[in-house]
């Protein structure tokens, strides 16, 4: 297997440290608000990836953690009037109802910031000690000129970091390029006791601290979006790296942003991008299939046709399953051959090249026209062999296809409410008003108003 890792720019030959153990890490939420689409990617994708290392037989160790002690959270914290952990814990079990909803399967370990204070404090006292760090009035900073490899992972120098860094006057560096280890408490905030008096940790310290806690100091992969290349990943590296000795990570995967560009979506339901809010729209099936259907490292644009032709795709593959699942209800195994060995085998060698999803997808869909193929012309064995490729090896591999399909609501409501708005235009179109006018009057009363223009009659839905 190959994989391009951000820190040489170049296709790897995958060898995790341990064979047959992958030890993986993946930057999660900061929890204080609803996940959005653009947070779901890498959720979906690097889920896929897990299940893929399993199906060639991996044992993987999946860390993913809740960035629970942050700016943003304390904030909404003062302005509900709770405690900082009871907006993390809200957003934490949120979040778990997005993912069980978008069909995604936990990590292996979910740890919290705040569960590991005490170990992060120990990793900057060893930080000082090592002379990487230094203590200013109560805050913390990492010394990037101390470490030599630090711009190696974002390929930039210190030079030119100096050029973008925001000087912050209240903060008390050496270097604007140094960050944060510790962070001095103020006034209302939570904090915890420390050499350095009381404070709480930085970002990016955390990551580095549970990462390599729950799986050693070298992790086989860590992945994220292409936006936590620099700072974070570049400062998570320079600590644990600096902490350990020893190389941090073997490959570095990120995917690409979703542009939400140019869409009329955004302007007409801005809020669609709440993942919950696209599920419901699209479908977890589709919405994955989206996901996947762009290679992770290019960027993917959220356009509303795009989505539609996935619901379409999504539907399809759902049909092709239904319909021989009610030919053949009973569960049967097909006896293997050659042409499923070489379907496995170019399946497996679309993921092997960089997770080419796209590849994998566009034989997932090949694989579905054949299912109806060999169903159509009675082919029993034959449909039976693709199902099982398709259902039970290639799909959930992919995490595809394995939730209940569940109708969207949104599309039976609007054809509903678009048949008895046709209807009731026929009626006036025979001058039959009376019954016209108690259909209008009936909407009213379910909250649905309705409006005749010239070109046509349309509606809206009543507020409270
Ligand atoms: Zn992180």
């Amino acid at each position: 297997m190959y994989i391009r890792n951000t820190l040489s720019g170049q296709l790897e030959k995958f060898q995790p440290n341990e064979p047959g153990v992958v030890k993986m890490y993946v930057c999660g939420p900061t929890v204080y608000g609803l996940i959005h689409v653009g947070n779901a990617r890498p959720v979906v994708v690097f889920d896929a990836f897990r299940r893929f290392l399993e199906y060639r037989g991996y044992r993987v160790i999946l860390v993913q953690n809740f960035t629970d002690i942050d700016d943003k959270i304390i904030n909404r914290a003062k302005e509900w009037g709770v405690d900082f952990s009871d907006v993390a814990n809200t957003f934490i079990a949120e979040y778990w109802r997005d993912i069980t909803a978008l069909g995604v399967r936990a990590p292996n370990f979910a740890p919290k910031t705040s569960d590991f204070i005490p170990d992060m404090i120990e990793a900057i006292k060893k930080l000082i000690e090592k002379g990487y760090a230094y203590v200013s009035d109560g805050d913390v900073y990492f010394d990037v000129q101390k470490f030599p490899r630090y711009g190696e992972l974002s390929h930039r120098s210190i030079e030119e970091m100096l050029v973008g860094a925001r000087v912050d006057p209240s903060e008390k560096k050496r270097n604007p390029v140094d960050f944060a280890l510790w962070k001095a408490a103020k006034p209302g905030e939570p904090s915890w006791d420390s050499p350095w008096g009381k404070g709480r940790p930085g970002w990016h310290i955390e990551c580095s601290v549970m990462s390599t806690k729950l799986l050693g100091s070298t992790l086989d992969i860590h992945a994220g979006g292409e936006d936590l290349i620099f700072p974070h990943h570049e400062n998570e590296k320079a600590q644990s790296e600096a902490l350990t000795g020893e190389r941090f990570v073997k490959y570095w995967m990120h995917n690409g942003m979703i542009r939400m560009t140019g869409d009329k979506m955004s302007k007409s339901v801005g809020n669609v991008f709440l993942l919950r809010n696209a599920i419901k729209k699209f479908g977890a099936d589709a919405l994955k299939l989206f996901f996947l259907s762009k290679h992770y490292r290019s960027p993917i644009d959220f356009l509303e046709e795009t989505l539609e032709a996935n619901v379409k795709a999504a539907r399809r593959v759902r049909e092709a399953f239904e319909k021989f699942e009610s030919k053949f209800p009973e569960v049967r195994i097909p006896k293997n051959d050659q042409w499923m060995n070489d379907t496995r085998a170019a399946f497996v060698e679309a993921l092997e090249n960089d997770f080419n999803t796209p590849a994998a997808l566009a034989l997932i869909f090949d694989l579905v026209n054949e299912l109806n193929k060999a169903m159509d012309e009675g082919n029993e064995e034959k449909a039976l062999k693709v199902y099982h490729l398709l259902r039970r090896e290639f799909c959930p591999t992919l995490g595809l296809f394995e939730l209940p399909s569940q109708p969207r609501s949104d599309d039976v409501t609007e054809a509903l409410i678009k048949t008895v708005i046709d209807i009731r235009s026929e009626l006036r179109a025979n001058k039959m008003y009376q019954l016209a006018d108690l259909i209008r009057q009936k909407l009213s009363e379910i909250k649905i108003e309705l409006r005749d223009t010239p070109s046509g009659t349309t509606y809206t839905f009543k507020e409270g």
